[in-house]
Formats: C-alpha cells, structure tokens, sequence
C-alpha cells in the first residue's frame, strides 16, 4: 500500500461530515460485466455530489489516481488490480420524471430508466432498454442499438470539472456526440446527471417495442457468458463482427477469452479468463483483420490498469 493510500484511507476514516462507504483490496472482478480484475487499492461509492467532491479532494491531495467507474459494463480491469481509488457512481441513481422529461443521475441503470419511461407511456427509450450501463458510462460513450443512440434524447448534463471542481451545465449541442464518442470522452469530468427528452406514446406499443428489442438481443448475443458487450468499434462502412466471422476466428481462444461462437463482435469469458488472455485475443483479431483487410480496428471496451 502506498504512503498516499495509507494517508487517504486516515482522512476518510476521520472525517466526520462525511462517512463515505468505502473499501480496501475490492475485488473488481465482481464489478465488471467481464468478471475480470484484481483488486482495487481503495473502492468507494459517494451518494450525492457533496461525497463525490469530498472524494476527489481527497485523492488529488494525497496524489492518489482515480477511475470513475458506472455499471462496469464497458470495461476490462487489468489482473494487476487498480492502484488507486475507484469511485463508483452506484449510489447516485434517483430518476425523476416530469411530464415528458426525465432526468437521471449518473448511476441509475438505463435499462432502469426505459422501463420508467414505459410506464409513464414515454417512448424514446426502447431502443436502450437491455444495454446493462448506467446513464453516466451512456452519456460518456454514446451508448447506442438498433438505430437510436443516447444524443437522440440528451437535452442536457450536468458535471463535475475533476480540475476546478467546478459544477457545470451543458446543453445537447455541447455534447459533441458521434459514434461512441462525447465530449467527456476528452474531458476531466463526472457526469452528475442528464435531462433527457421522450415522447409520449402508446404504452402498448413501447412494451411491444422493448420486448422486441431483448428477444434480438436474447437471440443474437452471447448473455449467457460475461462479456463487455461489442469489443471493437465498428468501421465506417463494414460489419466488424462480420469481418471476425470471415476470418474464420468464431470459436478462436485464448486461456479462458474466446471469440464468441454465437456473435463474432464478442469476446467472451469462458471461465476464469484473465486480462491478459483477452488483451492477448484482442491483439490476435486486430492483426489478422489488418491482415486480411489493410485496415484498424478500434477497441470498444475500455482497459483499466
Ligand atoms: C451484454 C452487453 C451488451 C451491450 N450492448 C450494448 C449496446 O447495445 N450498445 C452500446 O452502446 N453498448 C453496449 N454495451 C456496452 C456498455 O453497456 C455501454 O458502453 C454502457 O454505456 C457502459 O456504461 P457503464 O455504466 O457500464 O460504464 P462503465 O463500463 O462503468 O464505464 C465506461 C466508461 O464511462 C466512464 N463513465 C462511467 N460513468 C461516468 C460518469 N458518471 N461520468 C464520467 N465518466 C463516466 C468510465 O470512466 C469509463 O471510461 C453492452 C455491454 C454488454 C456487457
């Protein structure tokens, strides 16, 4: 344990205005949809923006690193573990809705949220309901299926400037959204909340809609094995996972970490994969995509370390 970590760990143990649940060596494993990763140095889970602060003060005054971390479902933790603090936006999940607008904390569970907005007969959430993300990591990378994507409903989030700790308030057109891209992606911050605009609609006609949806999803991907969902971006123009397919990999393995035999855009988690297996994987499909095609593939899942 570092001499940071040791006094980080003093401070939140006395401060007395906020007794943040936090704790020492987590298991990151149990927080990835991956089921991947060692331990965290420090795990900590603020429920409101005052905790969240108090936290990062904390850590950039004993020079301890970050990661922000939603519902995990997006990332692959090294075997190594993190050292440093990982805060998890768990805590931070109240949904309000108001008429046709919903606005949700960082933590809340899209899928959460879609079924929320069903039952007050909102549509513009079906197309997300099934993706197992928060609202923040949705925000954070665009999250999209079935040719609706987070940017068609934002109207505005709310976040914390980790440089200045400043609060601040950006409008839709501010969020820079594209393909798996926003404006956070680049930017030193915690998405605290977002406003999010539906429609109101038939509910019957949402249900069907959703239900629709998880039947695709059902059918089409590997939900029976963790995963961090599609591995790689797709490029402009082609099918990754049909590119993968052709390849002949389906079925290729690494260790535990196997291109999925149902869905060629998933890596799996066979059973006690480690890392460095799917690292490993990654690197094999990358090289013979090049090979095959003169073109780079773009990881999707996000590697901690
Ligand atoms: C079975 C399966 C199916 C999936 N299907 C889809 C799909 O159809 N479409 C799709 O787009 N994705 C899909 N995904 C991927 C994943 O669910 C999405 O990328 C989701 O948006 C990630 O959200 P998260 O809360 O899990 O983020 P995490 O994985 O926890 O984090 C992802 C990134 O977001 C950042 N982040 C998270 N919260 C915040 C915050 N509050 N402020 C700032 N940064 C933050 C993290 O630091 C990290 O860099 C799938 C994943 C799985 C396992």
């Amino acid at each position: 344990m570092t001499n940071g970590i040791k006094e980080l760990k003093l401070i939140l143990d006395s401060a007395s205005a906020h007794k943040i649940k936090y704790s020492e060596n987590e298991p990151l494993s149990v927080h990835s949809s991956f089921k991947i990763g060692g331990n965290a140095d420090l795990f900590a889970i603020p429920n409101n923006t005052d905790e969240l602060k108090f936290l990062i003060r904390c850590a950039a005054e004993t020079d301890v690193p970050v990661f922000i971390l939603g519902h995990g479902s997006n990332i692959l933790f090294d075997d190594g573990g993190y050292k440093g603090l990982i805060i998890s936006t768990e805590g931070m999940n109240s949904v309000k809705v108001e008429g046709n607008i919903m606005t949700a904390e960082c933590g809340a569970l899209l899928t959460r949220c879609a079924v929320l907005a069903k039952d007050a007969s909102l549509s513009g959430m079906e197309c997300l309901y099934g993706i197992p993300g928060s609202v923040g990591g949705a925000v954070f990378m665009n999250a999209g299926a079935y040719g609706g994507e987070m940017k068609d409903i934002v109207r505005s989030s709310t976040y914390l400037d980790l440089d200045t700790l400043e609060i601040c308030t950006i409008e839709a057109d501010e969020h820079d959204f594209a393909y798996r891209h926003s404006v956070f992606t680049e930017k030193n911050a915690v998405i605290l909340s977002t406003v999010m605009e539906l429609v109101p609609s038939d509910i019957s006609l949402i249900t069907e809609r959703m239900n629709d949806y998880k039947k695709r999803r059902i059918e089409k991907q590997p939900l029976d094995y963790p995963s961090a969902g599609s591995t790689f971006k797709r490029y402009p123009g082609k099918y990754t996972a049909q590119m993968i397919d052709e390849a002949g990999l389906k079925g290729y393995t690494i260790g535990g970490a196997q291109v999925s035999e149902k869905h060629a855009g998933f890596v799996i988690n066979k059973g006690n994969a480690t890392s460095k297996d799917v690292l490993e994987l990654i690197d094999t499909i990358k090289k013979k995509i090049k090979c095959l095609h003169g073109i780079d593939i773009e990881t999707e899942v996000i590697y901690v370390k």
